[in-house]
């Protein structure tokens, strides 16, 4: 068996002396889509920000049998980590383009100018707004764009905190089409979500975060059928 790419042990991370992380194992496959999803607090964002090296962890985090635990961020970066973030963090009054510009600037001139003709094939949208500023893109645009920048580092693996939040349910639909979409082209996928519905139709394994830690794990089918957690997490629709 090969190991998997991102290898996360006993992961904890706290702020000040009030641990929200509490060992969090969690593995993705190279060209899976792995997501972790949980409600409000559980501590996805924290588990994520970790894994980037925004916050600091103890624990293991093994990435392309590496150790990145100890790996500065912008190391991070180069190793292949990128992570699209739940406030999407753009520039408001830079054009689309500029912004994802910027999610390359590690890279050559010829590099970012290939990375970004490719992305805009991926996203149109975005083509055709390219000169727009980024704080008048409607919600789905704005996520879109947040993963386009985070595309421009040519990530191994890409991770995504909340897409899906505050969006109408037909743009879900389509920012999850353009991961299942991603991962067809090799980009392995961590995707904490909220929306477990949405998360366990597109991906390959599932972690359940409650309290900061994982309580449950397995296919998302099973996930799914879990009657503890389809009341909690799914509704009754
Ligand atoms: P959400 O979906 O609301 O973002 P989450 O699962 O991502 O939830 P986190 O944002 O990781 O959860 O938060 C986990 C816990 O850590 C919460 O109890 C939160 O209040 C706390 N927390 C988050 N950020 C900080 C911080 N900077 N300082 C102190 N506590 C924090």
């Amino acid at each position: 068996m090969t190991a998997p790419l991102l290898d996360v042990r006993d992961l904890c991370v706290s702020y000040g002396r009030a641990q929200v992380v509490h060992n969090v194992s969690i593995a993705v496959n190279t060209g899976a889509l792995v997501t972790v999803i949980g409600s409000n607090g559980a501590g996805k964002t924290t588990l994520l920000n970790a894994i980037m090296g925004l916050l600091k962890a103890k624990g293991r985090i093994g990435f392309h049998d590496a150790e990145m635990s100890s790996v500065s961020l912008e190391n991070r970066v180069q190793a292949g980590l990128s992570l699209v973030p739940e406030r999407r963090e753009l520039f408001a009054d830079m054009p689309v383009e500029d912004n994802l510009l910027l999610g390359g600037f590690r890279r050559s001139r010829a590099e970012r100018k290939q990375t970004l003709s490719e992305i805009y094939t991926r996203l149109p949208r975005l083509q055709e707004r390219r000169q727009q500023l980024a704080g008048t893109l409607s919600g789905g645009e704005r996520q879109m764009l947040a993963m386009g920048r985070a595309l421009m580092a040519r990530p191994v693996l890409l991770m995504l905190d909340e897409p899906s939040l505050g969006l109408a349910p037909r743009i879900v639909r389509d920012v999850f089409h353009i991961l299942t979409d991603l991962r067809k082209t090799g980009v392995s996928i961590l995707l904490v979500e909220q929306n477990a519905r949405a998360a366990l139709e597109v991906a390959d394994y599932a972690y359940v975060m409650e309290l900061g830690a994982i309580t449950t794990q397995g296919p998302p089918a099973e996930i799914a059928r879990d009657p503890r957690l389809v009341e909690s997490y799914l509704g009754l629709g």
